[in-house]
């Protein structure tokens, strides 16, 4: 798999989201579970101060409320130690405790009875040493100011969470105590570090295994463009006539197959325009080189009078001549289609343009004694245009209007403006177009040989090269014609 590829890309770029959604996941996660574990831990110590707090209160209770006896409770319950004269009146108040400690399991809590004004321990239990105490006893003054507080112990192996509350004793002589318990917090980093090591395990997991199927996925969804690149590499002009099957379902891949299948066909259409472009050029030019080759060993063949090689040297030149023209004209078709910058296109007032037409339109209907009659427009008319090659397309119409036309016909020029547009329509009452050719009278080459016209045979670029003349003014040139009755030209260019 290339570093580049679109397969890598997704997959590296679909895990990432991947490991930052699990990793965002599992950090609310343990926060939350963190939070949830501190607050359970947070209730139960209160819950096991406050047993502490009312079992001291009970000794009171069948006691009395002095000195001694607030010596006793204090060292019973903290310390399970010493026993009292009157013991049979103890006796059902220890038991109850013993049963409250075990169930509230104090035994492995720490537990310290703390004087508030002096700041002291009173007496604590036997697990805790003086320095645990003295940590204990080190928030002493925030006590003083709040009832019930919390804090985090944090002494060598031993990480506790400690609750003070107050305990009021001999309240007139405002004598306060804390209560203070505190119990390991291993058991809540024992489930968050499970948690922590869960998640450490299993994404990695999970990424490996999201990776190997988006690649797979990846791999699926490339395997239509996979299909196309085969194809494409395997094409070349010799056979333009495979085409790629669209793969079931997916529909955007359908477009890209389907364009791709329309470039092929455009590009068969274009070979093939250019194969028969080729042999037309070909045929056109080998007539009069025919004729050349034909005329020259004729007379080559044995000595001949002057007039005789002064005939075949004029047939040679009217021959290239007819060649010349066919290259130039070429020539300017390549020009018109692929060099469209390099016409010059100034203001150009149509009326008087139009005018010199007409009178060289005249010039060429004399000999076939056709009538040629002008409509100019009503109102001066300016267009951008390139007056040479717009003179050339016009004289092309007429030219071929005056080619197809019989002795004594009419031809008729007309110019109108129609909204944002310049129409010039050229009308001859000549032999007209067959309906079948009249889509193709615009093809390169394409002529009809009229055997009762006389004059030139032509070679069928004229209107090509007019229509593509009228394209580089953004105009269009449209036909209308019936057999034998005449036809319609007209150009239409933009204002
Ligand atoms: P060419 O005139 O050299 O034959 P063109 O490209 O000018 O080539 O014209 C192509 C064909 O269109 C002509 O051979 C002719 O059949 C037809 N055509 C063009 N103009 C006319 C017209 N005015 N009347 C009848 N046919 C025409």
């Amino acid at each position: 798999m290339k570093l580049n590829s679109i397969r890598f890309k997704i997959s590296v770029f679909y895990t990432v989201i991947l490991a930052l959604i699990l990793g965002f996941y599992t950090f609310i996660n343990y926060y939350n579970l963190r939070y949830a574990l501190y607050r359970d831990l947070d209730n139960d110590i209160l819950v096991k101060a406050q047993e502490v707090s009312s079992a001291i209160n009970s000794y009171f209770e069948v006691l009395g409320n002095d000195q001694r006896a607030f010596d006793f409770a204090v060292r019973k319950v903290i310390r399970l130690e010493g026993t009292h004269p009157n013991q049979a009146k103890v006796v059902d108040v220890d038991k109850a405790w013993l049963e409250k400690r075990d169930k509230q399991n104090l035994a492995d809590a720490y537990i310290n009875l703390a004087g508030l004004d002096r700041g002291d321990s009173v007496v604590c239990s036997p697990n805790m040493g003086t320095a645990m105490v003295a940590e204990f006893l080190s928030d002493i003054a925030t006590a003083r100011k709040k009832t019930l507080f919390y804090k985090d112990v944090n002494l060598g192996d031993y990480q506790l969470r400690m609750v003070s509350i107050p305990f009021y004793y001999n309240y007139k002589k405002k004598q306060v105590y804390l209560i203070q318990i505190g119990v390991s917090r291993k058991p809540v980093f024992n489930i968050l570090y499970g948690r922590l090591i869960f998640a450490a395990l299993t994404i990695p997991l999970i990424l490996i295994i999201a990776s190997f199927f988006g690649g797979v996925i990846t791999d699926r969804v490339l395997k239509p463009i996979m299909d196309l690149t085969r194809v494409a590499s395997n094409i070349t002009y010799k056979d333009l006539s495979v085409r790629v099957k669209a793969g079931r379902g997916e529909e955007e891949l359908k477009y890209l197959v389907n364009a791709f299948n329309e470039m092929i066909s455009r590009l068969d259409e274009s070979f093939r325009y250019i194969a028969e472009f080729s042999s037309n050029v070909a045929h056109e030019l080998k007539t009069p080189l025919t004729i050349i080759r034909g005329e020259s060993e004729l007379a080559l063949m044995q000595p001949r009078d002057v007039q005789e090689y002064q005939r075949v040297v004029k047939v040679t030149l009217e021959e290239t001549e007819g060649m010349l023209e066919i290259v130039e004209d070429l020539l300017l078709l390549s020009r018109l289609e692929y060099q469209p910058a390099a016409f010059n296109f100034e203001p150009l007032a149509i009326n008087i343009f139009i005018e010199e037409i007409f009178e060289q339109a005249k010039k060429m209907a004399a000999p076939k004694n056709i009538s040629v009659k002008l409509a100019n427009a009503d109102k001066p008319v300016i267009i951008k245009a390139d007056a040479p090659h717009l003179r050339r397309l016009f004289l092309n119409l007429l030219s071929n209007a005056v080619k197809f036309t019989r002795l004594g016909g009419d031809i008729t020029i007309k110019v109108q403006t129609e909204g944002k547009k310049l129409n010039v329509a050229v009308t001859d009452n000549g032999v007209g177009i067959r309906p079948e050719d009249l889509d193709k009278i615009f093809d390169r080459f394409f002529h009809v040989d009229h055997s009762d016209q006389s004059g030139d045979k032509g070679t069928g670029l004229g209107l090509s090269i007019a229509q593509s003349i009228a394209k580089i003014h953004q105009g269009d040139i449209s036909v209308k014609s019936q057999p034998q009755k005449g036809s319609t030209f007209i150009v239409t260019l933009p204002l």
